[in-house]
């Protein structure tokens, strides 16, 4: 089956040009500045690259998601997950709440600027002490009549430390258990939070941070949808957050084979090039069957996703499989290179530590396990919470 148009092809071809233009040359600085400047996104906005399943009203493209699934396909093949998570987590992990339950005023202020690539929001649901466990977070936000007082701390929030907004997880009600949970809009450059820059293993040009709330004064109308929802609503979004991981999966192992490839053709080892050894190439074989497969059934799940079918099943089990692959595509490519696979000369040293982070964010391999269990075993059915 084939997902893609013609328009979606030629989307493709000019995302790729300037990619190849605008991008790689500058990749390994952002990599190693641990920084991203913020043009990029400016000129990624100026080309129509962002937003696109926005709707016009707020300037995005209202296209179908499969533009989405080509956007973080090729931005993954500039072997960069740092520079891919940055805009997955402002166009599928944060912006999308204020787009679906947000306020007009809200969706006002904060969509026109994510799809100019003027803006750059996060998601903060993770606490030092509460990661898996959303529920049991801790950061509150009190009602003071027109305003909310933030108090409270999150931690790895990617974009945190060079955003400006974040959808913030907070207690609106600490005894009403989930019912007690709101998702709120907090500008970062509001008097009274601090954020620390964490150092990482991978996703170099990505910023994480921890980030403190201290009596941080936020208003009332920055609050998404209803009081006592949010947790709910993020039960819902979680499943594009885990979704976007199939392209940007895909995207990456794709560009090991081929990178793998490539060297394989031009290494020379007792008199030939190592691509006719038939070890590596089996290796090649069934690392590029179990590729094509887990691509076949993403794109499956975004379809589903695409025709507004909620599959909470598929979409942990594609989440699972995808990230899973891809660690072990890592691993297998970087020792087609040998000694150079070790090296950062070369592009699998990256890409080993880049990877390594996709079982853990957005809900680790375990608890993927664990809601794939429950549907398989316990019959159990997740059914999308309406608003
Ligand atoms: C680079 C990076 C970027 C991130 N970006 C963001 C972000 O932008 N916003 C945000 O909110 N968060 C972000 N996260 C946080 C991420 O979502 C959490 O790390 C993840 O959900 C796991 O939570 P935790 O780290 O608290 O681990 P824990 O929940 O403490 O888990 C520790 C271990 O116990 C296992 N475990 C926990 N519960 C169960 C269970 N019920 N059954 C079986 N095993 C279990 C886990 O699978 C894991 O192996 C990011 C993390 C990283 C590393």
């Amino acid at each position: 089956m084939n997902y893609f148009t013609k328009e979606h092809e030629m989307f493709r071809e000019s995302l790729r040009d300037f990619l190849n233009k605008e991008v790689k040359r500058n990749i390994d600085k952002w990599e190693s500045d641990h920084k991203i400047p913020r043009d990029i996104w400016k000129k990624m906005g100026d080309q129509g690259f962002l937003g696109l399943t926005y709707p016009e009203k707020y300037g995005g493209f209202d296209l179908d998601f499969f533009f989405e699934v080509i956007l973080f396909e090729e931005m993954s093949k500039m072997n960069s997950g740092g520079f891919v998570i940055t805009q997955q987590v402002v166009q599928c992990m944060s912006s999308p709440y204020i787009l679906k339950y947000g306020s007009e005023e809200l969706k006002g202020k904060y969509l026109p600027g994510i799809i100019s690539g003027d803006l750059i929001g996060c998601i903060g649901i993770t606490e030092p002490d509460a990661g898996s466990d959303v529920k049991s977070i801790k950061t509150k936000a009190e009602d003071k009549g027109d305003h909310y007082l933030l108090n409270g701390s999150k931690t790895f929030i990617t974009n945190g430390v060079y955003g400006d907004f974040v959808v913030t997880v907070a207690k609106t009600d600490s005894n009403a258990g989930t019912k007690g949970i709101s998702l709120i809009v907090v500008d970062l450059n509001s008097k009274g939070i601090n954020r620390t820059k964490i150092d990482k293993l991978g996703w170099h040009a990505s910023d994480t941070a921890e980030i403190s709330f201290d009596n941080v004064k936020v208003p009332k109308e920055n609050l998404i949808g209803k009081e006592g929802k949010g947790f709910y609503y993020l039960m819902n979004g979680l499943q594009l957050e885990r979704l976007i991981f199939v392209p940007s999966c895909v995207g990456a192992m794709e560009f090991a084979i081929s990178e793998s490839i490539k060297y394989m053709k031009q290494r020379k080892s007792f008199g030939q090039t190592i691509d006719k050894f038939q070890a590596i190439r089996h290796k090649i074989a069934s690392l590029s069957s179990e590729i094509e497969s887990a691509k076949v059934f993403g794109y499956y799940c975004c379809e589903l996703y695409n025709k507004n079918i909620y599959d909470v099943k598929l979409c942990s089990m594609a989440k699972l499989l995808v990230t899973e692959l891809h660690e072990k595509v890592s691993t297998e490519c970087l020792q087609f290179f040998g000694g150079n696979g070790f090296s950062e000369e070369y592009p699998l040293a990256r890409m080993y530590r880049d990877c390594r982070v996709g079982t853990i964010g957005a809900g680790t391999s375990e608890i993927m396990r664990e809601i794939i269990a429950k549907a398989v075993i316990d019959d159990t059915e997740f059914k999308k919470v309406k608003s």
